[in-house]
C-alpha cells in the first residue's frame, strides 16, 4: 500500500539517527541558552518508551514503507498519540524540524486510505462540519459573550475569539476585549460567522475538511473588512498564521497575537499599570507561540513585567524549549492530564504562585489538571485578566 504523503519525506526517515535527542532535549542554542529542561516529549514522559516519541514514529514510518508493517487498527490509534506540540522538532538532526510534518502527512495518508482518523477526531469533524465550533454549541451563541459591549462587526481590524473564549470560558474574551479597549483599538468581531479555527481538523490529518473551514473563515474575515486579524488563543493564532497560507496561499490580511498590540501600548505608554500583584509569577509559552512557526516570547514577558514591583521568574522549561499543557483533552485525555499535571510540577518548582497564560486553551488545560490533582492553590491566569486587575 502507498503512504504518498509520508514517502516524501522518505529521505528524512531512512536518514533518522535514531538518536533519541528528540525525546529529552538538546543542548539548547537559543534562549534559554544551557541544557535542556529535564521535560521534553509528553508521550515518552506518559508512556517512557522510545516508541513513544519523534524517533519512535519515525521508524516505525520507515517500517511501514519498507512493506514491513501492516496498518492494523492498533497501529492507527498510535499514529494518533502523539500532540504534535513540536518540542522534538528543536532537536538539530537530519530531520531539520521536519519531526511533527512527518506525523501530520503520516495522518493524511490513513484519513486518505479510510483508515483514520481515530474516533474521537472523527466526532470532532462531524460536530464542526454540523454547527461550526467544536463544542457542538449554537452559533447563534458565539458572540453571546460581546453582549453590552457594543462591539461591531465590521471593521479594519478583528478579533477572532475562537471556540474555547466564546463558549466555554467567556471571561477570556471578554478580557480580551477589555485590554484591546484599554489600548485604544477599535475592532470588530465575526459573531456566528466566526467558525472554529479547523485546528482538530489540521491535527488528524483530515485536510479537506480543514481547507474549506479555513477557507470560510478567510471570506468571513474578508467581508468584515480586516486588515488585521488578532487572537488571543496560541491554537487559533498558529492555525490562522502557519496553517492556513500553506492550504491557501497567501492571506488578504496580517494576523497578530494580542500580546504583540498590547506590549506595542504599554510601550507606546497607552497602558500603564499601575497595581501590583501579590507572590511569584511565572508565564507559561504555548507551544504555538514559541515554535512551530512563531516566536512571539518577548511580548508576553514585557506585559507581565510593566506590572509595578513584580516578582516574576521564568521556567526552566520555557521559550523555544517549553512544555506542553497537555493540548487536547477531548481527544487525548490521558496524555492531556499527565502533561497537564508535569506543567505544573513545573511552575511549584519555581515556587510561583501564579502563572500566566496567553492560550485559552493552555488556560483551560492547566486549570483541568489543577482540578484533577485536587490541588488549585496555583493562580492559573489568562495575560489580560491578569493584567485588568494591575490597571
Ligand atoms: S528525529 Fe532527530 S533527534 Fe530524533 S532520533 Fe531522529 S535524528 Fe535523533
Ligand atoms: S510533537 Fe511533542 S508529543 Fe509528538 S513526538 Fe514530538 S515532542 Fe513528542
Amino acid at each position: 500500500m502507498d503512504y504518498p504523503k509520508l514517502n516524501e519525506y522518505h529521505l528524512k526517515l531512512w536518514n533518522d539517527q535514531a538518536c533519541g535527542v528528540c525525546q529529552r532535549g538538546p543542548w539548547t542554542p537559543y534562549p534559554p541558552r544551557g541544557p535542556a529542561p529535564n521535560r521534553l516529549c509528553p508521550t515518552w514522559e506518559q508512556h517512557r518508551k522510545i516508541s513513544y516519541s519523534a524517533q519512535g514514529w519515525i521508524q516505525a514510518g520507515r517500517t511501514l514503507l519498507e512493506g514491513k508493517l501492516e496498518m492494523e487498527p492498533k497501529f492507527v490509534e498510535y499514529v494518533y498519540e502523539c500532540s504534535l506540540c513540536g518540542s522534538c522538532c528543536n532537536s538539530r538532526c537530519v530531520v531539520n524540524g521536519d519531526q511533527v510534518n512527518i506525523i501530520k502527512a503520516w495522518r493524511e495518508d490513513l484519513v486518505d486510505l479510510g483508515h483514520g482518523p481515530t474516533e474521537p477526531w472523527k466526532k470532532d469533524a462531524a460536530v464542526i462540519e454540523k454547527g461550526g465550533n467544536r463544542f457542538g454549541r449554537d452559533q447563534k451563541d458565539r458572540a453571546k459573550w460581546a453582549e453590552g459591549m457594543n462591539i461591531p462587526n465590521k471593521g479594519e481590524i478583528v478579533y477572532f475569539a475562537g471556540c474555547v473564549a466564546s463558549f466555554r470560558a467567556q471571561e477570556l474574551a471578554q478580557s480580551s476585549a477589555k485590554m484591546l479597549k484599554a489600548a485604544g483599538v477599535d475592532f470588530a468581531i465575526l459573531g456566528e460567522n466566526e467558525l472554529c479555527c479547523g485546528n482538530p481538523l489540521d491535527q488528524s490529518g483530515q485536510s479537506k475538511a480543514y481547507k474549506e473551514i479555513a477557507a470560510k473563515n478567510v471570506e468571513a474575515i474578508k467581508a468584515a473588512g480586516a486588515k488585521t486579524v488578532v487572537t488571543s488563543c496560541a491554537c487559533c493564532y498558529h492555525n490562522l498564521a502557519v496553517e492556513y497560507p500553506k492550504v491557501l496561499g497567501e492571506l488578504p490580511f496580517q494576523v497578530v497575537h494580542q500580546t504583540q498590540i498590547i506590549a506595542e501600548a504599554i510601550r507606546d505608554g497607552k497602558i500603564k499599570p499601575t497595581k501590583g500583584v501579590e507572590g511569584k509569577v511565572t508565564y507559561h509559552d504555548p507551544c504555538h507561540m514559541v515554535r512551530l512557526g512563531s516566536k512571539v516570547y518577548k511580548e508576553p514577558r514585557e506585559i507581565i513585567q510593566s506590572v509595578p514591583g513584580i516578582d516574576y521568574k521564568d521556567m526552566h522549561a520555557t521559550k523555544r524549549v517549553t512544555q506542553c499543557c497537555g493540548r487536547n483533552p477531548v481527544e487525548q485525555p490521558e496524555l492531556s492530564m499527565h502533561t497537564g499535571k508535569d506543567r505544573l510540577q513545573d511552575v511549584r518548582d519555581e515556587g510561583a504562585n501564579t502563572v500566566v497564560t496567553a492560550c485559552s486553551f493552555c488556560d483551560w488545560n492547566l486549570k483541568r489538571a489543577a482540578r484533577n490533582e485536587g490541588d488549585e492553590s496555583i493562580k492559573i491566569v489568562d495575560i489580560n485578566t491578569f493584567m485588568l486587575e494591575t490597571l
